[in-house]
């Protein structure tokens, strides 16, 4: 009643439709299975047994050396692209995965999954119906729910074909906003020597070991990253933490090594303002200068801090940064003054 090429031209007239084509297939199958003929509705056994007539049809055309050695109880051969799947032949000649989960609670289907080839309208059929009762999923998920039944060699680049050539995923699909990249600074393009102007910004948090002990045990600290943006050079440096303290330790370790930089960038982060200001008065005498705390930096269309706004006992305040001294600490004994940062 039916041949292979009969089933061939079927998949080929009803793709990507499964559900159809197995019904429709389960209709012609009753003309030489009149067990079936009983009630005018098809049964569930009927459109599976359907679906076995393909999967067979499939597995002779894709696997014939395999099958035959599997007929005569032989491994499959070493060359094979199955050998690593210990495949063996089920009750209804169906190849299936032998693999390792014979003792998982799983169903049969999903511990011996059926084998399919990558390339045939058959594996295509599947995966598509599936993308679609998973309701247009994406390739992981449309690999992994295949997998509950079918395993099908090299899955990941089938699942992504089906994905890619699904017309409601691409159309629902949304182009994304290319950003327009902004002009290059100056400093950026300026040859100069290294770390004349600098960048600086943190890392981390990572874990550092301050000695080499067997009961030695970690703390939280972070990577200064020194950037000089003429030539790309970096300079890493060991921070215990976000304190103001140890930025200004990290920066002076930097200085020693490489010169006070003319020009310094940070996302100005509050460690990295130096905390503690003095607000220069015109006239006073610096015993009389007022201690205050850097609360806001305004920057210029060039990027440049030049006003600050500063808390003080008196109140808050906008001022010029030439009139503000940084608060000497004690470990400020090296450090070069100039610094505007
Ligand atoms: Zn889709």
């Amino acid at each position: 009643m039916y041949d292979n090429t009969f089933l061939e031209g079927l998949m080929i007239r009803y793709y990507p439709n499964l559900k159809l084509l197995l019904r429709i297939t389960a209709r012609i199958l009753r003309f030489s299975h009149p067990e079936f003929r009983d009630n005018d509705r098809l049964s569930p056994v009927e459109v599976e047994f359907a679906l076995r007539k393909y999967l067979q049809h499939i597995q002779s055309k894709h696997f014939p050396n395999e099958i035959s050695r599997l007929q005569r109880n032989l491994e499959v051969q070493r060359s094979s692209s199955l050998h690593q799947l210990r495949p063996f032949l089920d009750e209804n000649g169906l190849v299936r995965v032998g693999g390792r989960l014979q003792h998982a609670e799983l169903s049969y289907d999903s511990t011996h999954q059926i084998l399919l080839p990558r390339h045939s309208i058959l594996t295509s059929l599947i995966l598509v119906n599936e993308h679609h009762e998973q309701f247009h999923c994406g390739p992981q998920l449309l690999l992994a729910s295949s997998r509950k039944r079918y395993w099908i060699l090299r899955g990941c680049s089938a699942s992504r074909k089906v994905c890619r050539d699904c017309v409601m995923c691409n159309r629902s699909r949304p182009t994304r906003m290319i950003q327009q990249m902004g002009q290059l600074p100056a400093d950026r393009l300026k040859p100069q020597p290294p770390f004349v102007t600098t960048g600086v910004d943190y890392a981390g948090p990572v874990n550092i070991i301050g000695r080499k002990t067997r009961a030695a045990v970690p703390s939280k600290g972070y990577i200064a990253l020194f950037v000089c943006l003429g030539t790309k050079a970096v300079h890493l440096e060991a921070v215990s933490d976000l304190s103001a303290s140890a930025f200004l330790a990290a920066f002076t370790r930097f200085v020693s090594r490489y010169g006070v930089p003319c020009k310094m960038y940070s996302d100005n982060a509050t460690n990295l303002r130096s905390a503690a200001k003095i607000l220069r008065g015109e006239n006073d005498k610096p015993q009389q200068w007022p201690l205050g705390r850097v609360l806001q930096v305004f920057s210029g269309t060039d990027g440049l801090v030049r006003v600050v706004s500063v808390k003080t006992a008196n109140g808050i305040f906008r001022r010029d940064i030439r009139k503000l001294r940084r608060f000497p600490l004690d470990s400020d004994e090296y450090v070069p003054y100039r610094r505007v940062i």
